[in-house]
């Protein structure tokens, strides 16, 4: 059977990814499943365990580093651990379906060298800066302390975006979606 591939998405916080990436999946045109990643971090209002992410403790994330549970993890916030269960996506590649991956820079450039011509990465850049920082003060979710901790780390993003097989810039939502839908068809075809 035709294994499956992995599409690597990666973008700094407030560049539309979670959108898009729930645009393409609900489009239901692509056979694409997604990576829910473990974290130890809280949920966010609205988040659900097992859909968004896995939210475990402290100790749960360290056992499952110790069980090289990981195809890949990150330290993408002081204190905040993020990760890629190899579960999420060995037997779904094997069974044939394509797996999408929301991860950061770090881990986008990671499990592109890991799976070799088995995955795409695409990397999402906001217009500017002063947009992103708009962006996120209007989504109203973040304290103007943690809204330049998300400006820094984006800029800081920012310089992987050559890293990844493709850069798409989110200035028109419609049009970056487009333009992420058919890099995918392209590479699944
Ligand atoms: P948030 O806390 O806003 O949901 O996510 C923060 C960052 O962590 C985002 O850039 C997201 O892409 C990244 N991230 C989520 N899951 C993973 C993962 O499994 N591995 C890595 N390396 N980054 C992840």
């Amino acid at each position: 059977m035709k294994k499956g591939k992995l599409i690597i998405i990666s973008a700094p916080s407030g560049c539309g990814k979670s959108t898009i990436i729930g645009d393409i999946m609900d489009r239901g045109e692509l056979d694409l499943e997604f990576s829910v990643s473990a974290t130890n971090r809280k949920p966010r209002p609205g988040e659900v365990d097992g859909v968004n992410y896995h939210f475990l403790s402290d100790q749960q994330f360290k056992d499952l580093i110790a069980e090289k549970a990981f195809v890949e993890y990150e330290q993408v916030y002081p204190g905040r651990y993020y990760g890629t269960l190899r579960s999420e996506i060995q037997n779904r590649v094997e069974q044939g379906h394509n797996v999408i991956l929301d991860i950061d820079v770090h881990g986008g450039v990671n499990v592109r060298e890991q799976f070799g011509d088995d995955a795409v990465s695409i990397f999402i850049a906001p217009p500017s800066i002063d947009e992103l920082r708009r962006r996120l003060q209007n989504r109203g979710s973040d304290s103007p302390e943690a809204i330049e901790e998300r400006v820094g780390r984006a800029e800081y993003e920012m310089s992987f975006r050559d890293k990844f097989d493709h850069v798409v810039t989110n200035d028109e939502l419609p049009r970056a979606i487009s333009a992420i839908e058919r890099i995918i068809t392209d590479f699944i075809a």
